[in-house]
């Protein structure tokens, strides 16, 4: 199809500003909620585009939105607009720098934004409805959950779908991601001389191994495909001062958020139990939850099909596609938004969270993988602002499941 050979070809003019915006991230990598440089880079790039409304520091510090409002289409204003938001993430993870490849996921929705305006503004009198074009730089992925703060203020009210794509292995529409809470759990006792006075402390470190130990005897008892994984973040200070405060921080994971209840109530008991038997007070800050993907398959067989065409070979390995379970602040998104995080190759076998994986994130090998993730994306969106039925079936199907997922939290 034409229009879509003319998205292709506005992403690729686009294509050398887009490398110098990724690179540009990669190369002054920021840990979550301190995403200072990518966001100015990514506002300033948006800002020379032209016509794009940028709302720097959007609802959060490091978080922006830019918006481009197009012309009325075919139907004169009557129909629409419809609202494409794509979604930029930019944070970075401790010690290794973007070994998660998120520099990239920030070129993939600036390319397929920018790709899609282009052609909308070029091409306005073959759209059926009106287009609007959000971007949304969403930070903090890896630690905190971003995403989750931004839909508490409300950042993706009135958008009709969001697309992104994140760094991997393969081609995939989709892989498995789970629900997860993440939480810190604080003892605090009584100090006194572990020889001389032991009777008059209260071990803040017994209750963390207690604590510890609940927890790996609950694992027995628990569905295969939950975790709980966990570290002991400070535990004492010295041999003969019986510890007065002890740190835990634990990652409870289940397949669906409607199990998350669950998990967090049974835990929850190990922690008290633990605080109890050594007369300890315990803290237990719970922080954002993230949900598990709720499927959109209209929107991923879109992306499948439009993917292929550009040579994407996706995968078909059963394992991978069930077997990873890691979790995203992408998943609250897909339960108010109809959308997809598919997954896309860049020319390396490296694994995720590995240092790499970060050479691989920077590497210029890299960057026709991208685009073409972005090309794809933004194939996907074009398909539905032409074809108005489709986006139809993408939100009946949202509000279907969303439905469905609902009833299965209530009934926990
Ligand atoms: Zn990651
Ligand atoms: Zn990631």
């Amino acid at each position: 199809m034409d229009l879509k050979r003319g998205l292709c070809g506005c992403i690729d003019a686009a294509g050398e500003r887009l490398h110098r915006l990724s690179a540009d991230i990669w190369s002054r990598p920021e840990l979550a909620y301190q995403e200072r440089d990518a966001h100015d880079a990514l506002a300033a790039f948006f800002a020379r585009d032209g016509g794009w409304t940028v709302e720097a520091h959007f609802k959060l510090e490091t978080a922006l939105r830019a918006t481009w409002e197009g012309p009325a289409g075919a139907a004169g204003g009557e129909r629409g607009p419809v609202r494409v938001g794509f979604l930029c993430e930019y944070d970075a993870l401790p010690g290794m720098g973007h070994a998660c490849g998120h520099n990239l996921i920030a070129e993939v929705g600036a390319a397929a934004a920018v790709g899609l305006k282009s052609l909308v503004e070029r091409n306005a009198a073959e759209f059926p409805v009106a287009v609007q074009v959000t971007v949304l730089g969403t930070p903090a992925e890896e630690q905190g959950g971003g995403k989750v703060d931004l839909i508490r203020e409300g950042a993706f009210e009135g958008l009709d779908v969001v697309l992104m794509a994140h760094p991997s292995q393969e081609d995939a529409p989709y892989l498995l991601c789970v629900a997860l809470q993440d939480m810190t759990v604080k003892y605090r006792g009584r100090p006194s001389h572990a020889a001389c006075y032991p009777w008059e402390g209260v071990n803040a470190l017994d209750a963390a191994v207690l604590c510890y130990n609940n927890l790996s005897v609950l694992r027995q008892q628990l569905k295969p495909n939950w975790r709980i994984h966990g570290i002991i973040k400070h535990g004492g200070l010295k041999p003969n001062i019986t510890p007065d405060h002890t740190e835990l921080e634990y990652y409870l994971r289940t397949p669906t958020r409607a199990e998350i209840p669950v998990i967090k109530a049974k835990a929850e008991m190990c922690f008290r139990a633990a605080a109890m038997a050594t007369g300890c007070q315990v803290d237990v800050e719970f922080r954002n939850t993230f949900d598990d993907i709720l499927r959109n398959a209209t929107l991923e067989r879109l992306y499948e099909e439009n993917g292929k065409t550009l040579g994407m070979d996706f995968t078909t390995d059963q394992e991978v596609l069930t077997s990873g379970s890691g979790s995203t602040d992408f998943g609250n998104v897909s339960y108010v938004v109809p959308g997809i995080q598919p997954y896309f190759y860049i020319g390396s076998s490296a694994l995720n969270h590995t240092p790499e994986y970060t050479a691989a994130a920077g590497d210029d090998k890299a960057q026709p993988y991208t685009l073409r993730a972005a090309k794809a994306l933004a194939m996907t969106a074009l398909d539905l602002l032409l074809r108005p039925e489709l986006l139809q079936s993408v939100k009946r199907e949202f509000a279907e499941g969303k439905l469905r997922e609902d009833q299965k939290l209530q009934e926990n």
